[in-house]
């Protein structure tokens, strides 16, 4: 479902698109929203840039503004933006992309589409629970985003396959309907079946060390292979499941308060020495909740997070797989919602 601003923005009266960019948006309309958007108030920070509300004809968008000496992921994220075909209801809808600026001053900026709620470990520490089809709902869209990226989709428009390289939760952010989007592209690398090549070919510590798959963590991962990156990110996203597990509440039992994983070992920004020994040598994982295991779908959610973080990379489920397996879940909890309501209807 499109939302009126993304209308306006992709289909400007008597434009033609002829930039062939994956986001449809001319480099012309880009540039002229940049220098329209005012930017209202500052809503995060990242270790690239900061992230602003602002308004374009009236209409929220979010702005980042890249700090100086980021460039690289500045110009990363809105190539891959601008190359790709990008669209999809679970990754963040892009807008525009600028540099600007003359002598010594450039500014950087990207601009998506608004999220209020803004990401999902800011929405997971501030919202008071989930109920079990929130959790899966949050989740299935999720998996849906991370394997639309992990997918290379061949033809014109088409994408290459991406590898994420950074999920976490402050790197997904929740959309009005509770559903996520994936975002954050600015360590994301590109494969193309074509040419077999990674571009760029990415250095093997690079992401947010918590989230640091135990390949990471021990130099065993080759960069050289495409499948190792997207096995790293999906021991990345079963942390982001045991987050949003944490949150849900099920029958008989309380949500336990939010926390980031490993929080009780590793303090602010860990090195990569202190989580090698959690996660590789002492095979340390968050704490699975008993409560979650008393009914089917969370002990099923549960199964799956655990087979995404297993030590051996080539052991973990795919973005697919998961998908797929949330899908399940999800269309099997409607039905017994939809019963269980019949039901109480019927007494
Ligand atoms: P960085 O590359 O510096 O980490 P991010 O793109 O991850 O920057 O954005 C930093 C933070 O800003 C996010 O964790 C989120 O809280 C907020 N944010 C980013 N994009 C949006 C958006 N489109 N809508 C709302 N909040 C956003
Ligand atoms: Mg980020
Ligand atoms: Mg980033």
């Amino acid at each position: 479902q499109q939302e009126p601003m993304t209308q306006s923005l992709y289909s400007p009266p008597g434009l033609e698109f002829s930039s062939g960019s994956g986001s449809g948006v001319p480099k012309i309309v880009q540039r002229t929203i940049a220098k329209e958007v005012c930017h209202l108030q500052a809503v995060g920070r990242g270790r690239f840039g900061e992230v602003w509300r602002g308004e374009w004809r009236h209409e929220d968008v979010a702005v980042k503004v890249f700090y100086s000496t980021e460039e690289a992921s500045w110009a990363r994220e809105s190539s891959i933006y601008e190359q790709c075909l990008m669209r999809h209801e679970n990754v963040l809808a892009f807008l525009a992309s600028d540099i600007c600026g003359t002598g010594g001053w450039t500014q950087m900026v990207l601009i998506t589409e608004y999220h209020p709620l803004g990401s999902l470990h800011d929405f997971l520490s501030q919202q008071p629970v989930l109920t079990l089809g929130n959790t899966i709902r949050l989740l299935f869209s999720a998996a849906k985003g991370l394997a639309f990226l992990h997918t290379e989709i061949c033809g014109s428009p088409g994408k290459p396959a991406l590898a994420h390289r950074d999920i976490k939760s402050r790197n997904i952010l929740v959309k009005t309907g509770g559903v996520c989007c994936i975002a954050d592209l600015g360590l994301a690398v590109r494969y193309s079946s074509i040419n077999g090549m990674i571009d760029p070919s990415p250095p093997l510590v690079q992401g947010t060390k918590r989230y640091f798959a135990p390949e990471i963590l021990d130099s065993s991962l080759d960069t050289r292979c495409f499948e190792s990156l997207t096995q790293a990110d999906m021991y990345a996203f079963a942390l982001v499941v045991w987050e949003t597990l944490l949150r849900c509440r099920l029958p008989d039992s309380d949500p336990v308060p939010y926390r980031l994983p490993f929080s009780e070992h590793a303090p602010n920004d860990p090195s990569v020495e202190l989580m090698q020994s959690l996660v590789c040598e002492q095979a340390l994982r968050p704490t699975v909740c008993q409560h979650w295991l008393t009914s089917s779908y969370s002990s099923a959610v549960v199964e799956m997070m655990t087979e995404c973080w297993q030590h051996r990379a080539s052991a973990r489920l795919t973005s697919l797989r998961v998908k797929k397996c949330l899908r399940d879940l999800d269309e099997s909890f409607r039905r017994s919602d939809v019963q269980g309501a019949e039901a109480d209807g019927n007494c």
